[in-house]
């Protein structure tokens, strides 16, 4: 750190992203990616004539993509924003609508503290409950910044969208942002309640469920002042902030969505056929709606568990939070990444095979 760096800033703890080893192989169970590659159609769209346009500006109100987005989640291009990422939205929301405050659970994603750190926003911390559900009671009449992720990260439980209706209900005169990075893994979208409520943001992403983690593509839906909220801040840092590649790929792939759609159906399989393996094998599993799952089991620590599997090639997310050490968090691959995986918890755990 320089010594020119501003006071608050230096203060910052910012945001640790899970290992991406550039070096040896692993089965990578760690950042929730998905095991499936793009779609035909998207491989195929980035195409040497496209390679070579990269000498131009992108669209920066990435009309094509809107549209496309617009008719798949049935509402119109005014009410959808687009950005590098959904990090990005997260960003642009609590430099928004943080002045009053910000409220989010203790275990949630990572991120969301410290752009109330960077932003300098009070925030109010709400513990999960002891089953590590949302304590809804305590959402409700906050008035300021709501942020909820649903499915929550990393415990993958679920909220219902009467749940999220009665907190946006009674938080009138704030914003309330749920995040749905990973509501496509078995989840319902509130995208549908932002035409009833004007203080509604949900956030995706393309990282996750459309296989486009490395392209940077997140996408917000809400009512069109919202929008328009967002896109004064877009346009007042980075216009160009969707690159032409990513626009590209991201239309293709609103295309190709059912063969996305069925990529999930197969997650939710292999989630399926992981928890009983786990479970068999004596591990607590939270009931997750999302492309991974959070477990622990009791005779062996959470940071031994991951040390000794990243040993033997497999990645899993641990957390070091006092109320979470215990636990990993697991992403869900393909069908032979988790039998792989249940086979080397086993020889681990030392149990026979
Ligand atoms: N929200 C949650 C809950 C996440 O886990 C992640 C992934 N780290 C994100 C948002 C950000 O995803 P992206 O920026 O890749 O869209």
């Amino acid at each position: 750190m320089s010594r020119f760096l501003n006071d608050r800033l230096q203060k910052i703890e910012s945001y640790t992203p899970g290992e991406q080893p550039q070096d040896k192989k692993y089965i990578k169970l760690n950042t929730n990616e998905s095991p499936y590659p793009p779609s035909e159609g998207v491989i195929k769209a980035i195409t040497e004539a496209e390679i070579k346009d990269l000498r131009l500006y992108c669209d920066p109100e990435c009309k094509k993509l809107k549209n496309a987005l617009a008719e798949c989640y049935n509402t119109e291009p005014k009410n959808i924003f687009l950005s590098n990422g959904s990090d990005d939205i997260l960003n642009f929301s609590f430099m928004a609508y943080g002045q009053s405050g910000a409220a989010f659970p203790d275990i949630t994603y990572g991120f969301y503290s410290v752009f109330a750190e960077l932003y300098g926003i009070e925030t109010e911390i709400i513990p999960l409950k002891e089953d590590f559900t949302i304590d809804i009671g305590r959402f409700c009449g906050q008035n300021k910044l709501v942020v909820i992720a649903n499915p929550n990260a990393p415990t993958g439980i679920e909220l219902s969208l009467d749940e999220i209706e009665k907190i946006v209900i009674s938080n009138p005169d704030s914003i309330v942002l749920i995040d749905e990075a990973y509501v496509d893994f078995g989840g319902t979208s509130c995208a549908e309640l932002t035409k009833k409520y004007k203080n509604l943001l949900c956030v995706g992403t393309f990282s996750k469920s459309r296989s486009m983690a490395g392209a940077r593509l997140g996408f917000a839906i809400a009512s069109k002042e919202i929008i328009a909220d967002l896109e004064k801040i877009k346009y007042s840092t980075n216009p160009y902030n969707i690159n032409r590649l990513t626009q590209v790929a991201g239309v293709k792939a609103i295309e190709e969505n059912d063969y996305y759609m069925d990529n999930c159906k197969k997650i939710c399989d292999t989630r399926e056929y992981t928890v009983k393996e786990l479970e068999a094998l004596g591990f607590e599993v939270l009931p997750s709606k999302a492309n991974f799952v959070f477990a622990k089991r009791d005779k062996i620590s959470g940071e031994k568990l991951y040390l000794k599997l990243k040993e033997n090639g497999v990645l899993v997310r641990h957390f070091t939070a006092e109320r979470i050490k215990d636990f990993n968090r697991i992403t869900i691959g393909s069908r032979e990444e988790m039998e792989m995986f249940i086979k080397t918890v086993k020889e681990i755990l030392g149990e026979k095979i």
